[in-house]
This record gives structure tokens, C-alpha cells and sequence, in this order.
């Protein structure tokens, strides 16, 4: 028995993460049109219509652009905490009642034997959580849009086989870039984006004997560049006695094409 996962993309543009277990498959968030989010499936060779759930992060668009399409095209099951459902419930339209489903912050939901983990992140969105899949003793860990990593959040994430982790922005490019200071306030303070340098401390908090693979995530097009982001993250690991390729790899994600279905 084996969890298999594809990020089928991420960016500041959108977001959406397969994963399946051999009995099972789930969405965490559908970021695209419904259109995009076929075309996607379609490149990794599987069906949304066998979905046993979509979960939801949080409102932003980039997470639930196509959530309101795919729910009511193929009749999937979504879930969310009450109140990004509450955030959430005009942007994706109406979804039939029986769909509907509550997925409360730091509570877990099994399907099968597969253990599904929420948990909170510091983001400006009405109750943003992100989610760990537990599988026997394999766990793949989902965190973008978060502030910052809190050493509660660590302690949840801790040694996980996979990680998918945010690595927005650098600092550098974001403070000399064109957006506006609101904005870029914003994306710095504690409920915005995690940096690369942050992620990398982050991670090297993180990271264990279990952990084979960093997928860096939800790279801003304007303020990060696949290889910077990389070298950044490899250069603060390494400066922690963590050097990639040893026991773990780096990966990039891509904002329109999906990485290869792996297993955990
Ligand atoms: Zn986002
Ligand atoms: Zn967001």
C-alpha cells in the first residue's frame, strides 16, 4: 500500500495537489478553471470524477478558483472549516448541501487507511489550515501561505517523507520589485508568505530521518525564480549541516505543469 501525489501546480497563480492511496484520491485545492484543472488531470492520466474529496485551504483565489466548477460538474464531496466555507460561499457559488462538508482546523478525517491532518497557518484569510496525509508510517506534509512557521506548526509537520513547502519570495527581489508597499507589507508581515531564507530555517527545524523529498511551492512569478529559490534554500540548509542529496532532494514545482505521480 502506497500514497502517490502529484503537485499538479503551484504559484502566486494557482494551486492544486493530488494525492491517492489505493483506494482513494483527493484534491487539496483547485486553484484554476475547470477547464485548466481537466487539462491537468488529464496530464498525470487520472479521472476527477473518482475524487473521494477536494479539500479547501482557504479562500484566496489562487486555492479555489475552480472548486464551485468541479464540485457541481462531478458531484464531489468538499471540505472545509465553517468559516472559510462562510468566506468562501460566493466566490464558488452554489454547492448542494449533501456536498458540503466541515472539516474543522487541527482535526483529523480517515478515508480508508488514510489518516487526513488539518492544521492553522498564519495567513490573511478567514481560518487558512493546510493538511498532513498519514499513511502507515508515510506522511506527506502540504504548507503555503503562512506567514511564518510557528513551533507549533513544526511540531505537526516534523519529519515527514514529503514535504511541499512555500518558498515564496526573496526579499531582495520583492523589496526592489514594481508592487506597491501595501502589498508588499503585506506579503512580509506574519499573515503573508514565507520567504526563501525563512522557508530553508524553517525546513532545517523540520526535516528528519524519514524525509526524501522538499518540493519548493507557491513561488511568486514577480518576487522568486525556480533556481534562486533553490540555491537559497540549499545554501541555508547546507550552513545547518543539512546538505541536499545526502539523505533528501530539492524539487522545483511548476505554476502549469505537474510533477511526476511519485510514491511517499
Ligand atoms: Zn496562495
Ligand atoms: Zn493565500
Amino acid at each position: 500500500m502506497s500514497l502517490r501525489y502529484s503537485i499538479l501546480a503551484s504559484g502566486s497563480t494557482g494551486n492544486a495537489l493530488y494525492v491517492e492511496s489505493d483506494e482513494h484520491s483527493f484534491l487539496v485545492d483547485a486553484g484554476f478553471s475547470g477547464k485548466q484543472m481537466e487539462s491537468l488531470f488529464q496530464q498525470i492520466d487520472r479521472d476527477i470524477s473518482k475524487l473521494s474529496a477536494i479539500f479547501v485551504t482557504h479562500e484566496h483565489s489562487d486555492h479555489i478558483k475552480g472548486i464551485g466548477v468541479l464540485a457541481r460538474k462531478y458531484r464531489l464531496p468538499v471540505y472545509a472549516n465553517e468559516k472559510t466555507w462562510r468566506a468562501m460561499e460566493k466566490l464558488v457559488g452554489v454547492i448542494p448541501a449533501e456536498q458540503k462538508f466541515i472539516f474543522n482546523m487541527e482535526s483529523v478525517k480517515s478515508f480508508g487507511c488514510v489518516d487526513v491532518e488539518s492544521f492553522g497557518v498564519s495567513h490573511d484569510a478567514a481560518e487558512p489550515m493546510f493538511y498532513t496525509f498519514h499513511q502507515s508510517n508515510k506522511k506527506l506534509v502540504l504548507i503555503t501561505d503562512t506567514g511564518y512557521v510557528s513551533d507549533r506548526m513544526k511540531g505537526i509537520i516534523s519529519n515527514a517523507d514529503v514535504y511541499v513547502f512555500e518558498s515564496n519570495h526573496d526579499v531582495q527581489m520583492l523589496r526592489m520589485g514594481r508592487y506597491p508597499w501595501n502589498i508588499k507589507r503585506r506579503i512580509l508581515s506574519d499573515v503573508g508568505h514565507v520567504s526563501n531564507e525563512d522557508a530553508a530555517i524553517a525546513l532545517s527545524d523540520v526535516i528528519g530521518d524519514q524525509t526524501k523529498r522538499v518540493y519548493l511551492a507557491h513561488l511568486s512569478q514577480d518576487n522568486n525564480m525556480k533556481d534562486l529559490a533553490r540555491m537559497a534554500v540549499s545554501q541555508t540548509l547546507a550552513s545547518r549541516g543539512l546538505i541536499v542529496g545526502e539523505r533528501f532532494s530539492l524539487y522545483d514545482t511548476d505554476p502549469k505543469i505537474p510533477t511526476t505521480l511519485t510514491a511517499v
